[in-house]
């Protein structure tokens, strides 16, 4: 069996409302949160770092200065103990290698961004479109099953995809938006849900 975890809300706090905050750029602090469409979400945080010319040296600063969540790390351990654990995320590659370390390197699916020679970034490039879900998806037709967690809109494919599904500390328009999923607020709650995911998985 394996679990299938976001990482920013999760694991991680959200690399852009960080920055955003840093910054003090207002319109940096939407997420997947307030915009389901992550394309529509990218083109207009890109749009905002060019009219800014912010580079991506300037993201990689503030992101060094990250730590995973309270709990985090030993949240994640115990659960490489029970679990296969693979990250399901719509973060960068380039982002997120010096946050990966604390986590000491789980496996990481996510995409890359797309640098021009002045270290601006110019796009994105996305592995494959819906890649929480088609990556589920591939890890059931291996006969895996699959217990999936996240908090937030892009989460949601993968959610009904899995085998079991889990909400992690999500904002309230996603819970009222999904009431079929269960909702976790503490790593602690969290653990008991997938213990109990385990539990069926073996039955
Ligand atoms: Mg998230």
């Amino acid at each position: 069996m394996i679990a299938c975890l976001d990482l920013e809300g999760v694991l991680l706090p959200e690399i852009w409302i960080k920055f955003a905050e840093k910054t003090g750029v207002e319109a940096l602090k939407l997420t997947t949160r307030d915009i389901p469409d992550y394309n529509e979400l990218m083109t207009k945080r890109l749009s905002i770092l060019k009219e800014n010319n912010f580079k991506l040296e300037d993201i990689k600063d503030v992101i060094s200065t990250l730590k995973p969540l309270d709990g985090a790390i030993d949240f994640h351990k115990w659960l490489r103990s029970e679990f296969e654990v693979i990250i399901l995320s719509d973060t960068f590659y380039q982002f997120v290698n010096p946050l990966m370390m604390q986590l000491d390197y789980p496996t990481l699916f996510c995409h890359q961004l797309l640098i021009d020679r002045n270290d601006l970034i110019v796009g994105y490039k996305l592995r494959q479109a819906n890649g929480k879900q088609e990556a589920v998806k591939a890890l059931q037709s291996l006969n895996f099953k699959v217990v999936a967690a996240g908090d937030s809109y892009n989460d949601i494919g993968m959610l009904k995809q899995a085998d079991e599904g889990i909400l992690f500390d999500p904002p309230k328009n996603v819970i009222s938006d999904y009431p079929q999923f269960p909702v976790s607020t503490s790593y602690a709650d969290f653990q008991k849900k997938l213990e109990a995911c385990k539990i069926k998985f073996e039955m």
